[in-house]
């Protein structure tokens, strides 16, 4: 086995701390990775205070891996010693039914085996990338281009793939406008991957400071949500929304934002379920819809289009020591725009 350092919740609503714990030695399909960076994404909140049910503690949180090979097994063909390369939000699946075989192993109909937070295949809890150490099958492993700098890279592993797979589902792009309820992780690889497909992009917004940040990262308009005259004024106005808020909010003052036929993608995962009011969906033929991650074929795609359109997470680099506070923050919308552990510092 191979001794690992990290940092893990030991419990629900109880604060990460230092961990040790080992991982499988390295199999003929999988490689070893050296974890530099890792992102956290508010999905490892939600996990760790178990908002969702059915968390398994210890858990080393992080789904936004990227590192060097530093070990590569006897049948591994894609990968070398030395390369560069990334881990998202899954690191197995069934590998047989129709969504695996289609390469969108994300809604495997078994169960993707998540990162962190799962069971693996013969039972084991899966840790994830809050640790310096991981082994992947290669399967599961993605390429990683050594052009753009490392830890801006890493949150594409989620919040990149994430965003951009609902952007290529629904053909976001030129002639259409598109808003982004949220400006955090998730939200601000929305405004870059849709305003980089040559969507006109409206950021909706709790946080009126975020204006100059949105036009920056290519929104042309900015919508303060908690403004009622802005929001009449935006009413009916959007093709698609992609909606990225972690929290509790009415999805009724979002869809009077879209056109006839428009169509809100909820990416956020609010813990309790909202309502939903059926003339605001009826009214104008309105669709809600929703998305999950990305297969592993559309990650590596999202990955490459970044690499040759340079582009990446804006993120704030921080200790592993800091994580607890990270997530204080990250509940208060204070992030711009994605919290990045630097693996060096555990
Ligand atoms: P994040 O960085 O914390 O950003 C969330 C943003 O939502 C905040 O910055 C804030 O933006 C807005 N917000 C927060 N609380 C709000 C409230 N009460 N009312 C209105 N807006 C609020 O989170 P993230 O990492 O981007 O993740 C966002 C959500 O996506 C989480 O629920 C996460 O679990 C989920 N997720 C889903 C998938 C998927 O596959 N579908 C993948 C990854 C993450 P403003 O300051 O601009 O208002
Ligand atoms: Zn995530
Ligand atoms: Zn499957």
């Amino acid at each position: 086995m191979i001794p690992v350092k990290g940092y893990a919740a030991p419990k629900a609503n109880i604060l990460l701390e230092p961990f040790q714990f080992e991982r499988r030695e390295v199999g003929p399909h999988d490689v070893q990775i050296e974890i530099l960076f890792c992102g956290v994404c508010h999905s490892d909140i939600h996990q760790v205070r178990d908002e969702w049910g059915g968390s398994i503690f210890p858990m080393v949180p992080g789904h936004e891996i990227v590192g060097k090979i530093t070990k590569v097994g006897d049948h591994v063909t894609k990968f070398k010693v030395g390369d560069s390369a990334g881990v998202g939000c899954f690191v197995d699946s069934c590998r047989q039914c129709p969504s695996c075989l289609a390469g969108l192993e994300q809604y495997c109909d078994v169960g993707m085996i998540g990162t962190y937070n799962a069971l693996d295949k013969e039972g084991k809890p899966t840790y994830g990338g809050y640790s310096n150490q991981i082994v992947v099958d290669e399967k599961y492993t993605l390429h990683i281009s050594d052009k753009l700098p490392l830890s801006g890279v890493a949150p594409l592993l989620c919040a990149g793939i994430t965003t951009y797979s609902p952007i290529m589902e629904w053909g976001m792009g030129k002639g259409h406008k598109v808003g982004v309820v949220g400006l955090g992780g998730l939200g601000h690889m929305a405004v870059k991957l849709a305003a980089s497909k040559g969507a006109e992009v409206t950021v909706l917004s709790t946080s009126a400071s975020k204006k100059a940040d949105a036009e920056r990262l290519g929104a042309k308009n900015f919508v303060v949500t908690k403004d009622a005259a802005q929001m009449a004024a935006a009413a009916g106005s959007l093709d698609f929304i992609i909606n990225t808020i972690s929290a509790q909010h009415e999805y009724n003052d979002y869809l009077q934002l879209l056109k006839l036929d428009g169509t809100m993608v909820l990416v956020g995962v609010p813990p309790e379920a909202p309502k939903v009011a059926a003339f605001n969906l009826i009214m104008k033929r309105r669709r809600l819809a929703g998305s999950l991650i990305g297969g592993i074929k559309e990650t590596q795609e999202m990955l490459d289009y970044c690499a040759e359109h340079g582009i990446v997470s804006d993120v704030e680099v921080i200790n592993i020591d800091y994580i607890n506070e990270a997530y204080e923050r990250m509940l208060k919308g204070d992030v711009r725009y994605r919290f990045v552990i630097d693996l060096a510092s555990l």
